[in-house]
């Protein structure tokens, strides 16, 4: 049995007095959800602050990105140790920074090995664009970013896994369940060729892209689908609760 997992990807959205009253909005409601692993990711200026408001609470902490190297010259760029102090998981690969900022699949899984060796959990983004989607190339897309990103991590470590169709990322355009479903199945496949059978099966794989309250059901209520990303709803407290909510009713219920 896999726990649902909901992460929220605040992006880089919120200042640190946003952040506060953003926590303050959706803590009460979190708190009491027990059955869905919750994280908030939010910028890394907010993650000291956020961190004390969530202390001895259930929900997690994630950052959105890091540099694999511990220390040094590398201005700008945040470590696996410097995170390690704040948080739980990191964000890694996400669309925005593989396209905007030029990460490629070997970077990737620099960040992911980095991230593991440090104790983080990586929240490793993967997805194929529109032009890729329409030329029948998801499978191929998916393999690569698999094969690639997660090469040479260590079995038994855990690892989140955050399928995002990048066209249906802040588009309102979300994919069909089933598809999603569908593509996540085929992911797994992946994970248990490159980590094995049992990494596979305990691996938590989620769906990201458009999700809101008005759509989670269709995503968590499919039997590969563990979870969601989210972004843009995860800014709006009640929406962020009612998707919390939501999936941990449907996960719950036979
Ligand atoms: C994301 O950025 O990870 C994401 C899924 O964004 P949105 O929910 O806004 O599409």
């Amino acid at each position: 049995m896999r726990r649902p997992f909901i992460a929220g990807n605040w992006k880089m959205n919120t200042t640190v007095e946003e952040a506060v009253s953003l926590v303050s909005a959706m803590a009460s409601d979190l708190r009491s959800e027990t059955a869905v692993d919750i994280v908030l990711c939010p910028p890394f200026v907010s993650l000291y602050k956020i961190r004390e408001m969530i202390a001895g609470t259930s929900i997690g902490l994630g950052a959105q990105n890091m540099y694999f190297k511990d220390k040094g010259a590398f201005t700008g760029e945040v470590s696996p140790l410097m995170l390690k102090a704040l948080c739980r998981y990191v964000i890694l690969g996400h669309s925005e920074r593989r396209q905007i900022f030029g990460e490629t699949d070997a970077l990737v899984n620099e960040k992911v090995k980095a991230a593991l060796s440090a104790g983080l959990t990586p929240i490793f983004c993967i997805g194929e664009t529109l032009e890729e989607n329409d030329a029948a190339k998801t499978g191929e897309v998916l393999t690569r970013q698999v094969r690639e990103g997660l090469k040479g991590i260590p079995a038994g470590i855990e690892v989140v896994i955050a399928y995002e169709p990048i066209w249906a990322i802040g588009t309102g355009r979300a994919a069909a369940g089933p598809q999603a479903d569908k593509t996540i199945g085929l992911i797994r496949t992946e994970v248990a060729a490159v980590l094995g059978a049992d990494a596979a099966e305990s691996t938590r794989i989620l769906y990201g892209g458009s999700v809101t309250a008005a759509n989670i059901t269709e995503f968590i209520g499919q039997p590969q689908i563990d979870g969601a990303l989210v972004g843009g709803a995860s800014l709006k407290a009640a929406e962020f609760s009612s998707i919390v909510k939501q999936a941990g009713a449907i996960k719950a219920s036979p």
